[in-house]
């Protein structure tokens, strides 16, 4: 990342940023020099401690409390953002829930709300800004997907849904963007060390992390940096790609 501004000027919205992964990608952008906005939904102290870092590092930051389901809201939101600071150049979707139960026990409410946070959250977070975008010929749209939503697993048919959702978006969106300066890719992290993996029951955990080649579970970091090489102003042609980061778990 050269002298460590890379992205000095720019204003990264992060989507999740309070904690986990979210968390990490705020603060590695950060690093390299990007204000940040931080939207998030529930742990408000998660929410202050990530603020509070991100403004140790000598850059803007700030926090909007926004169900990235609510469309309305989403676009309150981001015009604000837009307006205070004139731009949003890098979107990262990282904002994600998932609900897990098998086919026979899921219900129609569970299913939708995974749907509509992780999948109709980045369309809205998208809609909120792809024209502010295109009028300045400018764009990095990066979304987290998941490697469930390449391979499935038992138990996450919504989760699975949402995720694979993702991947279908950003190679259209990527195509829509080629010629306005926009990139839009996705990553899918295996599975990393965050309150979502820890809440696992530890039987399956282990399980899980004798399925890694690596043989162990991953860091928020090191999702963080592939966001930050997509996020990159020199990163201008890739787009419509993929990222694993997975320890080998998905080739
Ligand atoms: P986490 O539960 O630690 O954090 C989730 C973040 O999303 C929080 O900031 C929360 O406030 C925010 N959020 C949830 N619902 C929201 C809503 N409706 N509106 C706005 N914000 C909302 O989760 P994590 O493990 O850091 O996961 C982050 C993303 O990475 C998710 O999209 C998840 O699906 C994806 N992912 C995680 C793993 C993993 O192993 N942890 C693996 C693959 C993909």
């Amino acid at each position: 990342m050269g002298n460590g501004k890379e992205f000095q000027g720019k204003w990264a919205v992060v989507t999740g940023g309070s904690r986990g992964i979210g968390h990490a990608i705020a603060l590695d952008l950060a690093k390299n020099g990007a204000n940040v906005s931080i939207v998030y939904l529930e742990h408000h102290g998660d929410a202050d401690t990530t603020l509070k870092q991100l403004n140790a590092l000598n850059i803007e930051a700030e926090k909007y409390q926004t169900d990235v389901s609510d469309h309305q809201r989403v676009q309150e939101t981001f015009s604000t953002i837009i307006k205070n600071h004139g731009a949003i150049e890098i979107l990262v979707n990282c904002a994600g829930i998932n609900r897990d139960k098998s086919m026979s026990k899921l219900p129609l409410d569970l299913w939708q709300q995974v749907i509509d946070t992780n999948l109709t959250g980045a369309y809205n977070c998208i809609k909120a800004t792809w024209d502010h975008m295109k009028e300045k010929q400018y764009g990095r749209v990066i979304s987290i997907s998941s490697i469930v939503g390449q391979a499935g697993n038992f138990g996450q048919v919504n989760y699975a849904a949402s995720k694979s959702g993702l991947l279908g978006m950003t190679k259209s969106l990527a195509l829509e963007g080629a010629r306005n300066g926009i990139t839009v890719n996705a990553i899918c992290p295996g599975f990393i060390n965050t309150d979502m993996v820890r809440g696992m029951p530890d039987d399956v955990l282990e399980k899980v992390i004798q399925r890694i080649p690596v043989g162990r579970l991953g860091t928020p970091e090191e999702v963080a940096r592939a966001v930050s090489f997509l996020a990159s102003p020199q990163s201008g042609f890739i787009t419509g790609q993929v990222i694993n980061v997975n320890g080998g778990q998905y080739m």
